[in-house]
């Protein structure tokens, strides 16, 4: 006999482990929650890899109570930030001061934040099937039938509806037979947490440079952590740099802003890349997260994108009835509340990518002016960050 649930997720990264905590909550829903790796263990703490996180993903995480436990060490508050392009003197103030709010958002250890999540799901109503691949997916009565396999041993699972959360690489929306349009970048991004001589002022610090941007996310105890976006070939290059030269590349990158630097961590890097999916749902299955759309890292948007499709859809299912959920009717207003949204902050991405990378004169003067002129203006800059904090 197949277990029978409302609503299956496939994927227990961020955004599925928090869907599912969310449904839990806020719905009599059955849910269960597929994840192929294993349930994760404590994160050590060198091993930190941050999201900057605004209003929108910050009250999503503290209204499944997640957000609380994570504590200063894993969720930092940053309450200004500054944007500098390499080549012009173009530079951008953004502060929280100017919105009367504390802060612009947090700094949040991915992993911690994660595994938070996940133990958070062993204890609720949620069924959690961890270590666990789906073998096969048909459908019987309009349901969704899973053959999923954990450690060997095969179990079979129905749902009215399925959510695939499993990342950028969505095996789920394969499955679907969804296309999903994929641009290399043809960077990589470095991560790593450092500390730095001068104060972070609790400051996010980017600076555009002709390779591409590097970021600097304040932590607790005066550490950051970084991602430097670079083309492939210096990627590698920064790569294979003993600590101590990778330092001085780096605070020259940083035009020496916040002094000398020091690793505090091994170097991590993901290859970069844009993939938008063309529709968010097909038949009974429908795309959150990295799933629908996977975007470059430099405005710290992915995850927040994410939640935000986590709570539309989630308002959508809990007041539908059990039996639409998975109506075409429903799905096709999640991807009009979501799609273009998600769209547009990728097409913003790459506009930004390409135009800090041109290096004509001219051009690089009206950009270094643009930057100025924008900082010079109050409100348009007021709107920006309000629009950046998700609020
Ligand atoms: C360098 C870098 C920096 C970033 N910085 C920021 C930032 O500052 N702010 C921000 O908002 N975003 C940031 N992002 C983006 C953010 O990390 C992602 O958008 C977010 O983590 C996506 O979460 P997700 O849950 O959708 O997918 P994922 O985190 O990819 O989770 C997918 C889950 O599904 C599981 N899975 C995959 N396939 C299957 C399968 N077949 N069966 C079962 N389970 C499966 C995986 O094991 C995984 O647990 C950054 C990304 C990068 C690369």
């Amino acid at each position: 006999m197949a277990s029978r649930f409302d609503i299956g997720i496939v994927g227990a990264g961020l955004i599925g482990s928090a869907l599912a905590l969310w449904l839990n909550k806020h719905s009599d829903f059955s849910v269960c929650l597929i994840e192929r790796q294993p349930v994760l263990n404590e994160p050590e703490i060198d091993n930190q890899r941050v999201v900057a996180l605004g209003a929108l993903a910050h009250d999503f995480l503290d209204s499944i109570g997640v957000f609380q436990t994570l504590g200063p060490d894993h969720a930092h508050p940053y309450s200004t930030m500054h944007v500098w392009d390499e080549n012009s003197d173009g530079e951008l103030n953004f502060e929280a001061d100017s919105l009367n709010q504390a802060n612009l958002g947090h700094m949040v250890d991915s992993p911690m934040c994660n595994y938070k999540l996940q133990q958070a799901l062993l204890s609720s109503n949620v069924s959690c099937y961890f270590n666990s691949s789906v073998a096969s997916i048909g459908y019987q009565s309009k349901r969704a039938k899973l053959e999923i396999e954990t450690a060997g041993a095969l179990d079979s699972l129905s749902c009215n509806l399925l959510i695939a959360a499993d990342g950028a690489r969505s095996w789920l929306r394969q499955q679907a037979k969804i296309f999903a349009n994929t641009q290399a970048y043809g960077q990589k991004g470095i991560v790593a947490t450092i500390e730095t001589e001068l104060s972070h002022q609790d400051c996010a610090w980017q600076g555009f440079l002709e390779t591409g941007p590097v970021a600097v996310l304040p932590l607790a105890n005066n550490q950051s952590s970084i991602v430097w976006s670079a083309d492939d070939l210096r990627a590698e290059e920064l790569l294979s740099l003993g600590e101590r030269d990778f330092e001085t590349a780096l605070s020259q990158a940083l035009k020496n802003r916040l002094g000398r630097v020091s690793l505090r961590s091994k170097r991590l890097s993901f290859p970069l890349k844009s993939v938008q999916a063309e529709r968010y749902f097909a038949g009974n299955i429908v795309l959150v997260g990295d799933a629908a759309h996977s975007i470059h890292p430099m405005a710290g948007q992915g995850a927040n994108l994410g939640f935000k499709d986590a709570l539309a859809l989630g308002r959508l299912l809990i007041s539908a009835d059990k039996s639409s959920i998975a109506s075409p009717r429903l799905l096709s207003k999640y991807q009009r509340q979501r799609q273009s949204d998600n769209r547009q902050t990728d097409a913003l991405m790459t506009v930004l990518h390409h135009a800090y990378r041109v290096d004509v004169a001219a051009f690089m003067l009206a950009r270094g002016a643009g930057m100025n002129l924008l900082n010079a203006l109050p409100l348009l800059r007021k709107a920006l960050t309000a629009q950046a904090m998700g609020i």
